[in-house]
């Protein structure tokens, strides 16, 4: 995803490597990288070179913190290449807008309508969007207003039955905005609380698609109006958006397929062609690949530092919430142990491809990172070799203590001791991105570089120090709703039977 990007602003940080100080000189080298993979990403020229004087403003007008005190009290040194990427992310952070992943309900009913060109996944993301709000507490009804395509209702049905949520489609020589009309008045008897509407589209934008569209709106009266567009289409899909939003009232937009381009330019260049938030990001086929659009998350995921909140927010779909959130603190605190991690490999490994999940860890070259769904066997093995008291410390491990291990685990007593460095590591990296230090005036932990991930002038994970803690207390709001949305179903099913 947005590899092209992230390349760039790699480069840019490798030009820096060494260098004592930022000066003119070097900022504009570093940007010419930087304006390379933008360009080849398919963002127009004069948002290239707005950006690019921003960040050049910032890092040249900026007094620079050359030292910040980490979680563990200590005082870690903060390089030039890792001021310039602070001010590059928080250029990306302005241009990306802000995040708005929350969905507008009315009377206590939120509706959505979806609309956008044929093709971009909005069949698709309405069975997300349902699947979502159900996780939330929601009983959802899917209407599909898409009659252009006979085929689109049974697609739409086919999602629906996966997710156990009804759908309704048109009858014969229904209107889509008669079929709306339907819906409102079928979601108020039978008291749904979330409806989405998913439309028809076309292979270009014209006249007779908009005043449908328009017909629609004004049938269905949607709380939130999302735009669809898939980021494989580029510049395309900017001007798309652009025109859409000068005809019909958006609320927002989704950004679909970003899975499936390393370029992607048109996720940074939508929110400034629209003026409408990005919501949310599609980034896959599969149902589950839906995510609340973060700014933070996807420029630090542009710039390589992976999204350690997101990570976060991805556990917490597959493991109960309150273990979460212990893990998220005791990660962010540097303190968690082997069996914290071999009880997070087995969450990974109910989480989808490793590749996404690597994508958002804070490993320098981020996807590169050398590790691969058999590596997460082997260390599990390893792991599970030890004993209880090696698992809590693995300081412990001593040569006699690893050949053990080894001999146990059916590996190397080398695979053992560079788990057990690479843990460390890990654990050190986690402290230093809990960190207090700094706070918003620019304070950066830095990182030891990695052997084998990277290394050079590393990438810094920005201490987003405050979002940490924001991470934490809507971890926690979010275990509370949970338990409650949990209390109300059992309520329910106990009335029912
Ligand atoms: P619609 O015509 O706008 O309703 O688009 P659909 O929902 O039917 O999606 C068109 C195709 O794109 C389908 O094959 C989907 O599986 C696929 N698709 C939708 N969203 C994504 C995504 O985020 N990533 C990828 N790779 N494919 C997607
Ligand atoms: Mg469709």
């Amino acid at each position: 995803m947005l590899e092209t990007l992230t390349r760039g602003f790699e480069a840019a940080r490798e030009r820096l490597a060494g260098v004592r100080r930022l000066d003119a000189a070097n900022v504009k080298t570093a940007l010419a990288q930087v304006r390379r993979a933008l360009l080849e990403a398919d963002l127009d020229q004069p948002l290239v070179n707005d950006f690019l004087a921003r960040v050049s403003a910032r890092a040249l007008g900026e007094k620079q913190a050359t030292r910040v005190r980490d979680a563990t009290g200590q005082l870690r040194k903060v390089s030039p290449g890792q001021h310039f990427v602070a001010c590059c992310e928080r250029e990306l952070v302005a241009l990306l807008g802000p995040g708005e992943p929350a969905l507008e309900a009315r009377d206590g009913v939120t509706s959505v309508l979806l609309i956008g060109l044929q093709g971009v996944g909005k069949t698709t993301l309405a069975a997300k969007l349902a699947r979502w709000l159900q996780s939330e507490g929601k009983r959802p009804l899917l209407v599909a207003a898409d009659l252009q395509r006979p085929a689109a209702a049974a697609q739409l049905e086919q999602l629906g039955r996966t997710l156990d949520v009804r759908v309704l489609r048109g009858a014969p020589q229904e209107t889509p905005p008669a079929l709306c009309a339907r819906a409102r008045a079928l979601a108020r008897n039978e008291s749904f609380d979330a409806l989405l509407y998913d439309s028809a589209g076309r292979l270009a934008l014209d006249d007779a698609l908009m005043r449908e569209l328009e017909a629609i709106r004004h049938a269905a009266a949607p709380s939130n109006t999302l735009l669809v567009c898939d980021a494989l289409m580029g510049r395309d899909a900017v001007n798309v958006a652009a025109a859409f939003a000068a005809r019909i009232p958006l609320s927002g937009l989704a950004l679909t397929k970003l899975d499936g381009d390393a370029r992607g330019g048109a996720a940074l260049a939508m929110r400034s062609a629209t003026g409408v938030p990005i919501q949310f990001l599609s980034t896959g086929e599969g149902l589950d690949r839906l995510e609340p659009f973060r700014p933070e998350g996807l420029a630090s995921r542009i710039l390589g530092m992976g999204d350690v909140v997101g990570l976060v927010r991805d556990f917490e779909q597959v493991v109960d919430t309150q273990q979460a959130e212990r893990a998220a603190e005791q990660m962010l605190k540097g303190q968690f142990t082997m069996e914290d991690l071999l009880g997070q490999l087995r969450a990974l490994q109910k989480l989808g491809p490793l590749e996404d999940l690597l994508a958002k860890l804070p490993i320098p070259g981020g996807l590169r990172a050398p590790v691969d769904e058999g590596e997460l066997g082997r260390v599990e093995a390893m792991i599970q070799s030890m004993t209880r008291a090696e698992r809590r410390a693995p300081e412990l491990i001593n040569p006699s203590r690893a050949e053990r291990i080894a001999r146990g685990s059916g590996h190397s007593k080398a695979d053992v001791l560079g788990l057990q460095q690479r843990f460390r590591k890990m654990r050190k990296m986690m402290g230093a991105l809990g960190g207090n230090g700094g706070g918003g005036g620019g304070g950066l932990p830095e990182l030891a570089g990695i052997p084998g991930l990277g290394g050079g002038d590393p990438a810094t994970p920005l201490g987003d120090q405050g979002g940490n803690r924001q991470l934490r207390r809507q971890s926690r709001a979010r275990a509370r709703a949970q338990a409650r949305n949990k209390r109300k179903s059992a309520r329910k099913a106990r009335r029912k039977g």
